[in-house]
């Protein structure tokens, strides 16, 4: 199994071949949580103590989701394209994104590594995923490589005759890198990294959940630990 996200910095993961997840900044902390519920009951802590850890628990585990929303996590992400497309199926959380409309694309593509080269085997729905033969790897590696090679000079051509940014782009594969920022609560959060983390998740999106799971449990380790604890179910 590959590496899975290396940290280069405190608040940087390295994904994939040219990706991170940066948490550019965030307002995230367990007290949070626990003062939102305790409002109910005019009550609010300075610290956190036993009682709040049983207290979050107890919210998890029987869905009480509200008070996981008031706090805040931005992230700035560099993935490919469809990376981006999966991520940005999550309504709940704000986006902006790179423009190839006003800036020009980037020539970084996605090449996956030898061992993510992959066969898909059985039905939709119940598909497995297995490795392929290293020649078969390497040549799809290669393969990719000239498509994108073929692609990025066919839009600095375009661009360089005076055809327009935002129709050069059109040749630009999925396998291009995007950045983006993505500002959720750790309730959103929570639902992303269940779904995408997951093993029925696309493995590179996966290992982007993997880089936000991280931070999660280094910004909120209670509320963290009582999401795994519950069976990695957002509230
Ligand atoms: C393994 C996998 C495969 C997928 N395959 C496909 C696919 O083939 N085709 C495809 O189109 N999508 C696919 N998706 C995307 C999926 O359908 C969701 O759009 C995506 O996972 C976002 O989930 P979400 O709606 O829970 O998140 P968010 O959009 O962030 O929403 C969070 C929560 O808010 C609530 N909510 C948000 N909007 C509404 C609403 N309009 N009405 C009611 N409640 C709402 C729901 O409780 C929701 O869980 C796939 C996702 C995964 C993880």
């Amino acid at each position: 199994m590959a590496v899975i996200a290396e940290v280069i910095t405190e608040d940087e993961i390295r994904v994939l071949d040219h990706g991170f997840v940066r948490l550019d900044d965030c307002m995230a902390d367990d007290l949070s949580v626990v003062n939102a519920a305790r409002v109910s009951f005019a009550r609010r802590k300075d610290a956190m103590d036993e009682s709040d850890e049983g207290l979050i628990r107890f919210l998890l585990r029987y869905r009480h989701g509200t008070p996981f929303e008031h706090n805040s996590f931005r992230f700035h992400v560099r993935a490919p394209i469809f990376v981006a497309r999966e991520w940005f199926r999550h309504r709940v959380g704000s986006f902006n994104e790179f423009s190839m409309r006003y800036a020009r694309a980037t020539d970084d593509f996605y090449v996956p590594e030898p061992e993510d080269v992959r066969t898909q085997v059985g039905k939709p729905g119940s598909y497995s995923f297995e490795p392929v033969e290293p020649e078969l790897a390497e040549a799809t590696r290669e393969e990719l490589r000239a498509v994108y090679d073929e692609a990025y000079a066919t839009y600095e051509r375009l661009v360089e005759r005076g055809v327009a940014r935002e129709l050069a782009r059109l040749v630009m594969p999925v396998g291009a890198y995007t950045e983006f920022y993505w500002t959720v609560n750790a309730r959103s959060l929570m639902n992303f990294v269940s779904l995408r983390a997951a093993e029925t998740a696309q493995r590179e999106i996966r290992r982007y959940a993997e880089a936000c799971e991280r931070f999660l449990e280094a910004k909120m380790p209670v509320t963290y630990a009582a999401f795994v604890a519950a069976g990695r179910v957002a509230p």
